[in-house]
Order: structure tokens, then C-alpha cells, then sequence
């Protein structure tokens, strides 16, 4: 079986005007700052390509420092706005406007997301931008329920007629500096904006460089929701600039991070000067374990779909599976009969599967993984070539015949490349799991509930699913343990990042 690009280098038409817009001219897009568009003080600009042609969309500004100063200056001001003056019902209802607005420009969004990243549109239309809407939906309900506590103290105070009484708030932490990647771009820019916002924090977003314009469009819709001016502001523009002026920045009060493991540790280091609060959600190398007793029907397009969903470019992706001897050949043959079944193509097309991965330096070095493992003595079983004379295809890729210390088999490759190896012993597969620096997520397939329990709790990863893998939802905390970051994003946790907690001790 070989793998083709469908309509290789041509740009299907899409049905968003704001896509025709994209595609008939090249712009410069400005920074959002303060409830409107400016120019960066620099005049610098990057382009924006699409990965499935190479054709530049656009030019995004890249921040310097005094627009940082002037993005972080306008979110300090609007702290003592009007937004922190808004009940929490006003606040819930703002939440669930711009939830709704994201739902009426649904096509348009994932148009962008198409366009910038080169996802397909299934997964844009049917799992991030509704996934989107409803962060701002879930933490619209838990804007209605910040609380502090009474507290029953033991100070031995208590002058004539006089008791003492204490208890705590919860405050926003102030201004948060929201800095995230260009796999997801929409859902996981949602996932630091609307717990923000719900506790009534002011935000300057740092979309990723490659994958900008959705934020900008996110912004203003943010606005026409009625969120104030100043309350959300995008700087775009590279992470050396950029990125650290706003989190090395004095007027930072939280950095909430995703992206790599390597930028994160640079945030971290940034963050020392001020003690700006940090939460980081990084990279991850997530594994699959397959026991022999396991459902195939779930467990072969679930562990395919783990791993070549966005092309693998999900952080938690499955990029390694560890499947018991006795299945192991039928199920790496399942996996690479469906990855040879897979449509490749721009993303605009309805019918593409996979679309290329973001860039071409992506690509390289997806590509060098799989040379270096090849030449170490791994088995490539289906795809193991870029594609494709325009755009920066990566065909789907299964590995085998790896060991645990190659950089293909340890190290997040985020591209569509799943290694696989077979096990005899469940402690020792188990051993593989647990043996990798990151700790974001894993999955267990079996039919046998006490090992799936069992298993689960021996697993070190943020997320363990159980016949299945990539399951979301807004309530569900997602993060890593190990050098996959701390702290939490989505569900009710997510809400103490942006939260302080106040104690009030008093004799009344
Ligand atoms: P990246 O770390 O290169 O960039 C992420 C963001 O940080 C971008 O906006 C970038 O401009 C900015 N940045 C870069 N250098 C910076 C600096 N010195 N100071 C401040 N900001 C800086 O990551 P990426 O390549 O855009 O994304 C892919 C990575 O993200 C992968 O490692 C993936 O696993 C991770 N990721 C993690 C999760 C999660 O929830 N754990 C989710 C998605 C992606």
C-alpha cells in the first residue's frame, strides 16, 4: 500500500467568508490591545502559512517590549474596571455569550484552524472548537460558585463582649499572562481564558507564532460579547521576544503555560524575578498498554486514532504501545492497516483523515526521529516518509523493534508515529510505562476491570483512560505529572489558578 496526498498543493474553497478573505489577499494583522487593534511599535511581522500548500495567509505582528508593556498596562488598568465590579451571575452570562458566539462562527473558526495548522475539519468541527465553547460554558457555572469558608478558630482572644471571627475570600490573582501553543490553538487558549475570566481576572494572550489569526478572531469575539476592553488583550509575535517580555514581565501576576517541556523550564526561570505564579501544562510521551484480554474492535482504531488524530500532534498523544506477545502482531497489523486507510489532505477537504504537520521544521524533525531509529535497527511497519510535493506531509508511521533509550521510543516526537513493542510480563510493561521523564497521560485496555483498576493506579500519568484514550470534557482536570508539567487545566481545579485565597481575622 502506498500513501498519496489528495489534490496535493490545491486549496479547497471554504464556506467562511473570513477563510475566502484569508486566501484572496496576504494582510498584516495587528496586536489586540486594549479593546482594539495596533500596530506593533517595531513595524516587525511574521507570516502565517498554511502547512498544507506552503501559501503565506498572512503576516502576524511580532510584539517587542513596549508593546508587551502596553498590552500588560491596559489588562492592569481594566482589573479596576468595570469587570471586577460585575456580579458572578453578570459574569456567567458574559461566559456563556461568548460560548454562544463561538457556536454561531463555528465554520469560520475552524476554517482558520484548518488554514493555520492544518488539522482536517473533522477534528476542528467535531471535537476542539465545541470543545471551545464549552470551557467558556462550564466555567460560566463555576463563576456562580466561588466561595470562601468561616473558620472556627483556637486564638484565645475574646476581650469583654467582644468575639473573634474569621474567614476567607477568594480574589482574582490579577493579571494572567496566557501563553500557549500551536497544536489546539482555540481549546487550549480556552482553557486559560475562561478560568480567567470566571474569576474575574484580566488576561494578555501569547497565541504560538504559526498559529495566531484564530486567537485574534477569538479576541474579538470575546469583546462583542461584552467582556470590556482591556480585559483580554493578544500579543502576538516569537517566543524569544515576545513571550519572555510578558512573562519575565513585573506586571505579570500568573503565567499560565502550555507547550514544551523546554520552553516551560525557560518560563520557570523567568518567572523567578518577580515570583510570578506558574502553572505548566508540557509535553508528554504517553503509552498504551494493551493486555492480551483486550476488546481489538476498541482497541485497535482506539490506539490508531490515539496517536494520528492531528496528526499526532496532541500532547497526549499515545506515541508508544506496549501490547502482550500473544495479540501483538494482529493489533500492529490492525493499527497500520488503518493508517494506510487513512485520506491524507488539505483539511479544508471534508473527506481528509490526516493533513500535514504545522511546519516544515516539524516535519525535519519528525523525520530525524525515524532516520536515527531506522539506523539503529528498528522496523518500520507502514508509512516512515514525508509526502507530497508542496506541503509537510508525514505518512503514518508505526515503529518496531526499538529499544526503551532511543530518542524514537523515549522522546516526544509529536508527529503521527506510534512505537510499538511486544511484552511477556505485565510488571515489566508496566516497568516501560513508568520508565520516561514526562507523565501527562496513558491508556489500559482490557475487559478485565480489577487489572484496569489495579493498573491505573500503578500508571504515573495526569490521565489514565480505560478503553479509550483522548476522551475529554470541560469538568475533567488535564496535566502532568513529572516533567510534564504542575498544576491543572479544565474542570473545577483549573479555577484555583486564577484564584487567591484571602483570610480575614477579626474581633468584632
Ligand atoms: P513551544 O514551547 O515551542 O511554544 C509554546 C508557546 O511558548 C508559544 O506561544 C511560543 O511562542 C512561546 N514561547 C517560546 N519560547 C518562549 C520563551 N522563552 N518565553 C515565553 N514564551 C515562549 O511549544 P509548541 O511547539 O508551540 O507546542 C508543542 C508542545 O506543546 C509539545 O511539547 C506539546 O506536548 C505541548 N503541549 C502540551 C499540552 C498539555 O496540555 N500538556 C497540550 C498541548 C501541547
Amino acid at each position: 500500500m502506498s500513501y498519496s496526498i489528495v489534490n496535493d498543493g490545491a486549496t479547497p474553497t471554504p464556506q467562511s467568508d473570513a477563510a475566502k478573505a484569508l486566501l484572496a489577499s496576504v494582510e498584516d494583522k495587528q496586536l489586540y490591545i486594549n479593546g482594539a487593534y495596533q500596530a506593533p511599535v517595531s513595524g516587525a511581522y511574521l507570516d502565517t502559512t498554511d502547512p498544507a500548500t506552503g501559501k503565506v495567509l498572512a503576516r502576524i505582528a511580532n510584539a517587542g517590549s513596549e508593546d508587551v508593556d502596553q498590552a500588560v498596562d491596559a489588562a492592569r488598568e481594566a482589573l479596576k474596571g468595570p469587570w471586577a465590579t460585575l456580579t458572578p451571575l453578570e459574569r456567567s452570562q458574559v461566559l456563556n455569550r461568548i460560548a454562544d458566539l463561538i457556536d454561531a462562527h463555528m465554520d469560520e473558526l475552524c476554517e482558520l484552524e484548518v488554514l493555520e495548522q492544518g488539522k482536517p475539519f473533522y477534528v476542528a468541527r467535531w471535537a476542539e472548537i465545541p470543545a471551545t465553547a464549552n470551557q467558556f460554558r462550564f466555567f460560566a457555572g463555576q463563576a456562580l460558585s466561588l466561595d470562601g469558608n468561616t473558620v472556627n478558630t483556637s486564638i484565645n482572644y475574646q476581650p469583654e463582649g467582644k468575639q473573634v471571627q474569621a474567614w476567607t475570600l477568594r480574589e482574582p490573582v490579577g493579571v494572567v499572562a496566557a501563553v500557549t501553543p500551536w497544536n489546539s490553538p482555540l481549546i487550549l487558549s480556552a482553557m486559560k481564558i475562561a478560568p480567567a475570566l470566571a474569576a474575574g481576572c484580566t488576561v494578555v494572550h501569547k497565541p504560538a507564532e504559526l498559529t495566531s489569526l484564530s486567537a485574534l478572531r477569538l479576541a474579538e469575539l470575546i469583546t462583542e460579547a461584552g467582556v470590556p476592553a482591556g480585559v483580554v488583550n493578544v500579543v502576538t509575535g516569537d517566543g524569544a521576544s515576545c513571550g519572555s517580555a510578558l512573562t519575565s514581565h513585573k506586571g505579570i501576576d500568573k503565567i499560565a503555560f502550555t507547550g514544551s517541556t523546554a520552553t516551560g523550564r525557560a518560563i520557570v526561570e523567568a518567572s523567578k524575578k518577580h515570583l510570578t505564579r506558574v502553572t505548566l501544562e508540557l509535553g508528554g510521551k504517553s503509552p498504551a498498554l494493551v493486555l492480551p484480554d483486550a476488546d481489538l474492535e476498541l482497541a485497535i482504531p482506539g490506539i490508531a486514532n490515539g496517536i494520528f488524530f492531528n496528526g499526532g500532534q496532541v500532547c497526549v498523544a499515545n506515541s508508544r504501545t506496549y501490547i502482550h506477545r500473544s495479540i501483538f502482531d494482529k493489533v500492529v497489523q490492525g493499527i497500520a492497516a488503518y493508517a494506510e486507510s487513512m485520506q491524507m489532505g488539505h483539511g479544508l477537504d471534508q473527506a481528509t483523515q490526516m493533513g500535514p504537520v504545522v511546519s516544515t521544521a516539524q516535519a525535519e524533525k519528525i523525520e530525524q526521529f525515524i532516520e536515527d531509529a531506522k539506523a539503529k535497527g528498528a522496523k518500520v511497519l507502514c508509512g516512515g516518509v514525508r509526502l507530497g510535493a508542496n506541503g509537510t506531509f508525514i505518512a503514518p508511521t508505526v515503529v518496531t523493534n526499538t529499544s526503551t533509550d532511543m530518542p524514537i521510543h523515549c522522546e516526544e516526537v509529536f508527529g503521527p508515529v506510534l512505537v510499538a513493542e511486544p511484552y511477556d510480563d505485565i510488571d515489566e510493561a508496566m516497568a516501560w510505562c513508568n520508565d520516561n521523564e514526562y507523565g501527562l497521560a496513558a491508556s489500559i485496555w482490557t475487559q478485565d476491570l480489577s487489572a484496569a483498576h489495579r493498573l491505573s493506579r500503578q500508571m504515573e500519568a495526569g490521565t489514565v483512560w480505560i478503553n479509550c484514550h483522548s476522551m475529554f470534557d470541560a469538568s475533567l482536570p488535564i496535566g502532568g505529572m513529572k516533567m510534564s508539567g504542575y498544576g491543572r487545566d479544565s474542570g473545577k481545579q483549573a479555577l484555583d489558578n486564577y484564584l487567591e485565597w484571602k483570610t480575614v481575622c477579626a474581633v468584632l
